[in-house]
């Protein structure tokens, strides 16, 4: 299905929305997006065009019920669905019930989606062409004793993943064949709760690993393009915090190697639109694939800002049946970019979501940095959803600007009322470590003493404070309205101390 397209409505929540109608209106293109009743004063509730409110009061009633969003999208006058991230961007049944229902899916088609969509699936793919996968079983023997077997063959630790997984989800790390049964048994429930599917693969799990990921774009006219890589090895949780592109310390062959390797895969599968290729890279700097996303990524902003490119235009008009405007040659990465998660979390309490009412919400006007906002003062961060707040993303003529410039807008952001993981986003990045590049996906493991400091009292604060005062462009912190936000807990007194 193909065509021009005159509506977009976005099934999504929170920032995302706000990012998809920003490049609507630029292209003239009308948008209309949903939420749910609890979601009524947060920005993408009336970011559209026109706005609608889901009825329903579970998620399964709203965000990711199928017949509702087709219903809207009749109703509103929608010719296509841009699904964002998470929720409903890679199911198969989604994409299919809109190509159904005679409207264009900003997406691949739903076949494509659910051949990438299985990490089993997609790994036999890998296989067949060559590309490298993470030693482990992703056969279709489910049998617990035959994969207690397996995993003494593959060598501990191992991984346990599920095959539909995401988001971490059903990934159980088993140190010792006596604990296989049991991780087995818990890893299975988790999967089919969260998708309904309780398919297990194992892999060999690897000692501090960077996860490295390629963009991808490909059209309908077979044009497959990459948009180089970003690093994404800052996780807690096995889930990523801090993003950059490139990707530090990466020898020129290694790179040119990983970006053939995402190519072969999308030209072999035929794929359309944006896409993620992750690879998993072990000690020794050998790479791995480890999944694919069929859509657009959270962390997609550090490669816009590095490549100058437009990602959801350029989905939108590959959905339009366009062949893409650029070849390989055209596209250069210039400078680096950095981007934060900002979560409402306890980090001093395993990251653990902390929901609650933001008393207080701003985040810095700055050149060079992009501040995807899904909140505002006065709303309130549900233990429903994903506890995201915003994502900060700083551009610089090289990594060390652009680390800067970061820090320097997390410190003028602005957060009362909740938890968040401001101040340890501000460690990673002050961190001598990070700061040589020595990234991997232990690193908060590994710098758990720094990081988890006593920030008021030690000396990176100090340190922070004094980075921050020599990019001369301290400005003076504002008090944060009704007090008592974690900004003033310990910025503004380190700051005023300073000077
Ligand atoms: P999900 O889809 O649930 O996010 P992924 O397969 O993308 O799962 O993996 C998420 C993260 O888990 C990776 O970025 C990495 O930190 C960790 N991980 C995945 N596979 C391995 C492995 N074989 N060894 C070590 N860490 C891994």
């Amino acid at each position: 299905m193909s065509g021009m397209i005159r509506t977009v409505l976005i099934a999504n929540r929170g920032e995302i929305v706000c990012r998809i109608v920003a490049t609507c209106r630029a292209m003239g293109i009308r948008t209309v997006t949903v939420f749910a009743a609890d979601d009524r004063d947060l920005p993408h509730a009336m970011a559209g065009d026109v706005n609608c409110l889901l009825a329903g009061d579970t998620l399964a009633a709203t965000y990711l019920n199928i017949a509702q969003l087709v219903d809207i999208a009749k109703k509103t006058g929608a010719d296509a669905i841009h699904p964002g991230y998470g929720f409903l961007s890679e199911n198969a049944g989604f994409a299919e019930a809109m190509t159904n229902a005679g409207l264009i899916f900003i997406g691949p088609p739903a076949s494509v989606i659910s051949r990438m969509g299985d990490k089993a699936e997609s790994r036999k793919l890998c296989e067949s062409i060559g590309v490298p996968v993470v030693p482990g079983y992703h056969g279709d023997n489910q049998d617990a004793t035959f994969l207690a077997k397996q995993a003494v063959t593959i060598g501990f630790p191992v991984l346990i993943k599920a095959a539909a997984g995401g988001g971490g989800k059903g990934m159980r790390v088993v140190e010792r064949e006596q604990d296989v049964a049991s991780a087995l048994l818990s890893a299975r429930s988790e999967a089919e709760n969260a998708f309904g599917n309780g398919h297990l693969l194992m892999e060999k799990y690897l000692v501090k690993p960077r996860h490295i990921e390629v963009q991808v774009f490909s059209d309908t006219h077979g044009t497959h393009l990459h948009l180089f890589e970003r690093d994404c090895s800052i996780q807690r949780r096995h889930q990523k915090i801090i993003e950059e592109s490139p990707a530090p310390g990466l020898a020129e062959d290694t790179r040119k190697r990983l970006y053939e390797a995402a190519l072969k895969i999308t030209s072999h599968i035929g794929y359309v639109g944006a896409g993620t290729v992750e690879f998993i890279f072990d000690s020794r700097g050998e790479f791995y694939f480890l999944e694919m996303n069929t859509r657009l990524q959270v962390e997609h902003p550090v490669t816009e800002m590095v490549t100058g490119l437009d990602l959801v235009r350029m989905q939108i008009e590959v959905a339009e049946g366009k062949k893409l405007a650029i070849t390989q040659a055209d596209i250069k990465l210039k400078g680096h970019a950095v981007e934060a998660r900002l979560y409402a979390e306890d980090t001093a309490k395993g990251f653990l979501p902390a929901p609650g009412k933001l008393t207080h919400f701003s985040l810095p006007h700055l050149p060079g940095v992009r501040c995807e906002n899904g909140y505002r003062s006065d709303v309130t961060v549900s233990s429903r959803y994903d506890p995201m707040l915003a994502k900060i993303a700083a551009y610089g003529a090289n990594r060390h600007e652009a680390v800067q410039s970061l820090l320097n807008a997390l410190l003028q952001s602005c957060v009362g009322g909740v938890v968040t993981n401001r101040a340890f986003l501000m460690q990673v990045l002050i961190n001598d470590a990070f700061a040589d590049g020595k990234v991997s996906t232990d690193f908060i493991n590994e710098h758990k003493d720094a990081l988890f400091a006593s920030l008021p009292a030690d000396d990176d604060t100090a340190k922070l404070i004094a980075a921050y005062l020599l990019m001369g462009k301290a400005a003076a912190p504002q008090e944060t309205p009704g007090g008592g936000s974690e900004y003033s807990a310990w910025t503004h007194d380190k700051l005023a101390g300073f000077r």
